[in-house]
């Protein structure tokens, strides 16, 4: 697995121009086989999303490394995850020193993703609950990413967002046609700027579908 892993580090991230050192040695390290069901183990370092039960996907890893190389974080950085699914993604953020707290809607795939994150030795704090609220008690966040995507941004979000802070997240007006914003918080003003076309699973919540 660590040769595919590192094949597709270098084929379909490094090779998309994916640069930062740590981006990149956090997708090394995290064993994403451990994250989808044992049957897809062989094509979890395929250059496509897979399933993960309940209607839900992974994202494919290049749209991973993506994300986290625009989320600009350092070591020590409190981050928010809305919707943890496998836990994939927080575990990358965790493996770049990152304290991550993440978020989900869905029972089975919160519960399978506390095991899973306890087993690998990841310290990720979990909440069941509608992300599109955020973590009030635990903000402020330095970064937020979404990986759901909704109709606008959750405005719990960029409240919860520090200053200077940075999100990213999917927004779409079609569920089927949706934009990565980059939020960035600064001297208290927000701004968001659109980082090209992106599918993702609905965020369904008060503030999302
Ligand atoms: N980041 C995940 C993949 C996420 S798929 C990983 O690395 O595996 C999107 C997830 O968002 C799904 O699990 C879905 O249930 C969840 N989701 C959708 N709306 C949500 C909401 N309002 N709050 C929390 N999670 C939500």
């Amino acid at each position: 697995m660590k040769r595919s892993r590192d094949r597709m580090v270098r084929e379909q991230i490094q090779a998309r121009g994916i640069a930062s050192p740590r981006v990149v040695a956090a997708m090394r390290k995290t064993p994403r086989h451990m994250f989808v069901e044992e049957a897809l183990h062989a094509q979890a370092y395929e250059d496509y999303p897979l399933p993960i039960g309940q209607g839900q996907t992974i994202s494919q890893p290049y749209i991973v490394a993506m994300m986290t190389e625009l989320l600009d974080i350092s070591p020590g950085m409190k981050v928010l995850e809305i919707g943890t699914g496998t836990g994939y993604q927080a575990a990358v953020l965790a493996e770049m020193g990152a304290a991550v707290y993440s978020v989900e809607r869905v029972p089975l795939l919160f519960q399978a993703a506390q095991k899973r994150l306890a087993k690998l030795g990841y310290d990720v704090k979990l909440k069941l609950d509608d992300g599109t609220l955020g973590w009030p008690e635990a903000g402020p966040f330095d970064r937020i990413v979404v990986t759901a995507g909704g109709p606008e941004v959750p405005e719990p979000l960029t409240r919860q967002l520090a200053d200077p802070g940075l999100m990213v997240i999917p927004v779409g007006m079609a569920r089927e046609l949706q934009k990565l914003v980059l939020v960035t918080k600064q001297d208290g003003r927000v701004s968001q700027e659109d980082k090209g076309g992106v599918r993702f699973v609905d965020l369904v919540g008060r503030h999302g579908w």
